[in-house]
């Protein structure tokens, strides 16, 4: 029979001590673990949620950290940005200058709006309205507008999405314009209400796909906000907005332009009006 001395001499209770402080080293790592990719694996897991087209979802994570300084951005920089947004789609192809051409484009609903959505498209108008000399935007409570909004539940939003890229949307745009003068002449902007509750996205998913509407065919890979795919902080038009609208509604672009000739009228008949600071 052993005394306990003896097993401790033939058996240090070393296994135990290992396999304890095993333990606490495995807890502490993933603890490091956890907090190393916590935040990754929120943000994943947020855009995911968030379900939106590649560049048409603007999760609002960027409000939960403090407000980057507003850049600023040369003239040159300004109209190169403004071409590929305006004149090249989402995928690239090259459309050219379109855009309304009238003193008045009313924009209405389709489905009676909630009190929010009702406010977002006004601040929409009011934004635009600031900015654009030759069209002015008015929202219509009734009746057959140019721009029609439509609020839609799920089913029926899945119904009109006829792309992978807006069915994974919650919202999309849809215009038509003229080819021989390039005139947009009807306007649409859909929205999964199913999806859409938030009402950050809502306001920015509206303005953006309005945005679309009023002439803008493809993205902007600056941070403007409104016809941006980036998370961001929106309350007005920046300064790439209010120069991007300017450039296309208040300096003569001429319609039908394509990517060479509008950059080379806007370089000679074009100045930047518009900073943020
Ligand atoms: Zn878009």
């Amino acid at each position: 029979m052993e005394t306990p001395a003896q097993v401790s001499a033939t058996q240090p209770p070393q296994p135990e001590i290992t396999k304890s402080g095993g333990g606490k080293r495995l807890l502490f790592f993933f603890i490091v673990l956890v907090l190393l990719i916590g935040p990754w694996v929120f943000e994943f897991g947020l855009l995911d949620l968030l379900r939106d087209q590649p560049k048409d979802y603007i999760p609002p994570v960027a409000t939960k950290s403090a407000k980057p300084k507003a850049p600023t951005f040369t003239k040159e920089e300004l109209i190169d940005s403004f071409v590929n947004t305006a004149i090249f789609d989402v995928k690239e192809q090259e459309i050219c200058i379109t855009r309304w051409n009238k003193a008045v484009v009313t924009i209405g609903f389709a489905q009676a709006p909630t009190e929010n959505i009702k406010k977002y498209v006004d601040e929409y108008v009011e934004q635009f309205n600031s900015v654009s000399n030759s069209v002015k935007l008015v929202g219509i409570d009734q009746g057959q507008a140019d721009i029609t909004i439509q609020l839609l539940s799920e089913s029926k939003y899945l119904n009109v999405a006829n792309t992978e890229r807006t069915k994974k949307a919650r919202g999309f745009a849809r215009w038509e314009y003229n080819k021989g003068s390039c005139e947009t002449y009807t306007g649409g902007a859909y929205f999964n209400m199913t999806q859409l509750t938030a009402a950050l996205a809502q306001k920015i998913i509206i303005w953006h796909e309005l945005q679309h509407n009023m002439g803008f065919w493809g993205h902007s890979e600056l941070k403007a906000c409104t016809i941006h795919g980036m998370a961001c902080d929106l309350k007005e038009f920046g300064e790439i907005e209010k120069n991007f609208i300017d450039m296309l509604y208040n300096s003569g672009l001429p319609l039908c332009s394509k990517s060479h000739a509008a950059t080379t009228y806007l370089l000679n008949n074009w100045q930047k009006k518009y900073n943020d600071n």
